[in-house]
């Protein structure tokens, strides 16, 4: 960029954002509840690297989706290689299960990761470039309870984050057996209406017809009305696995909504396919028009550990965008539980006495107990104001006679008594009056 087009120095690129300090206590609060369910569930940790040959995601996402076509961030290195800053997370995942020979291990393998991903998205509000999600992936499992235990580990978290009114949208889309034929029944359908479609979907009726059913323009959705739905086309496997996901999630009484339009953007799905949106999908437009899609998006993957060069392995996953979950949680107001807060101020005066109130906040940290200073402050009223803004319970004042004496001022906030003990004790004490509470 040219230093004149530069006028308000250097700011983050379009779509991309910093996480400031205020925004982490809510970044630590969902990874403690994704944790915690990960550990309940017995999910492994996996992180794999931000770049990756960029044949993975066209291989594995697939090569006219929108995230490949489009949306990734592709380019070639000093020697030669085309990488990409990863899109997603399962496509990483399942090289990794194929490439360190998962296969091996008792079976499923259950990974789950909290990490950024990019997208060259059209900057709006809700959607960045650099953007972090979590995710679960059970691979080497067939079950359709694997599938609805997916679906209860995300709303369980959505949960304990105080998310209210979640609805769960699912639906099959069938496998190699049955969707060829679909997909056939489809574009024939939308072919004789073509001229009616927005030219997106025209196109999407060349390259991956079963995007034209969730697309956003309502002409389409008018059109899309009278389709075909793949659940009255789905073969006797693909039929008896969605009906079992639907029993699970009836006896685990998850509110969830069966949309027959629901696609999801990647190749690789198979069988089940699941979103989460904060509010029902009807109302969604009114009350959420800032953010008009998914918390979660997840379902099968049966194919992608074969195309990938595996073996041939069922697989099931979703992802969480954790910006949308934060954005949703400010937007709510749900509150974060309070942060431990020092109840202990120490406050010194003097050369000598800062000495030994550097030591002595040494010692509170062995102790395990907070505290709060102003070493750089020199006037004891500053630093007096400085703990009177915190809101401690005890202020600890440290001048240059009590470091004399080895001694140290006591003072009760609440009370507003005052007193001096030795300062080799003070440690005990406080520890002693902290239990109190
Ligand atoms: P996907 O990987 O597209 O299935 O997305 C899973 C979830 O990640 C979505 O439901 C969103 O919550 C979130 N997400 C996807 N793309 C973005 C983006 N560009 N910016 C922020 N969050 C995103």
């Amino acid at each position: 960029m040219s230093p004149k087009k530069r006028k308000k120095g250097f700011q983050t690129l379009t779509g991309m954002h910093d996480l400031l300090p205020q925004i982490q206590p809510y970044f630590q609060r969902i990874y403690q509840v994704v944790e915690g369910a990960a550990n309940f569930y017995g999910f492994k940790k996996i992180e794999t690297p931000i770049l990756e040959e960029a044949e993975l995601f066209s291989k594995g996402i697939g090569l006219s989706t929108e995230i490949v076509e489009r949306q990734m961030y592709v380019f070639k290195t000093k020697g030669g290689e085309y990488v990409a800053l990863r899109p997603e997370g399962t496509a990483p995942i399942v090289r990794a299960y194929i490439q360190h020979g998962m296969h091996n291990l008792p079976q499923p393998v259950k990974l789950w990761y909290f990490s950024p991903f990019f997208r060259y998205e059209h900057p709006q509000a809700g959607r960045y470039r650099q953007f972090w999600q979590f995710g679960f992936e059970v691979l080497g499992e067939e079950s359709p309870a694997i599938d609805a235990q997916l679906i209860q580990i995300f709303f369980n978290i959505l949960k304990e984050l105080k998310f209210k009114n979640l609805v769960i949208e699912v639906n099959s889309i069938g496998d190699s057996e049955c969707r060829p034929y679909y997909k056939k029944m489809l574009v024939s359908y939308f072919r004789a209406r073509e001229h009616s479609l927005c030219s997106h979907c025209r196109e999407r009726l060349r390259v991956n017809p079963l995007r034209v059913l969730d697309c956003k323009e309502e002409k389409c959705q008018r059109i899309k009305t009278l389709a075909p739905q793949i659940i009255d086309h789905l073969c006797q496997g693909c039929h008896q696995h969605f009906k079992e996901v639907l029993e699970f999630l009836d006896e685990l009484g998850l509110p969830y909504h069966l949309n027959p339009y629901l696609v999801r953007g990647l190749d690789y799905y198979t069988r089940t396919v699941f979103e989460i949106f904060p509010t029902f999908p009807e109302k969604k437009k009114e009350e959420e028009s800032f953010l008009p899609v998914a918390l979660v998006g997840g379902g099968r993957y049966d194919v992608l550990v074969k195309w990938l060069g595996g073996k041939p392995t069922p697989a099931s996953g979703g992802a969480a965008g954790i910006e949308r979950i934060i954005d949703l949680m400010k937007k709510k107001e749900i509150k974060l539980p309070p942060s431990p807060r020092p109840q202990v101020f120490v406050a010194q005066l003097g050369t000598l006495a800062k000495r030994k109130a550097l030591k002595l906040v040494e010692d509170f940290r062995k102790a395990k107990i907070l505290v709060e200073e102003s070493l750089g402050r020199d006037s004891l009223k500053g630093q007096l104001r400085a703990a009177d803004r915190i809101g401690v319970r005890y202020v600890l004042i440290l001048g240059q006679k009590e470091a004399l004496e080895g001694t140290i001022i006591l003072r009760d906030m609440v009370s507003g008594r005052q007193e001096t003990i030795k300062l080799s004790r003070v440690v005990e004490e406080i520890k002693k009056r902290l239990k109190k509470f």
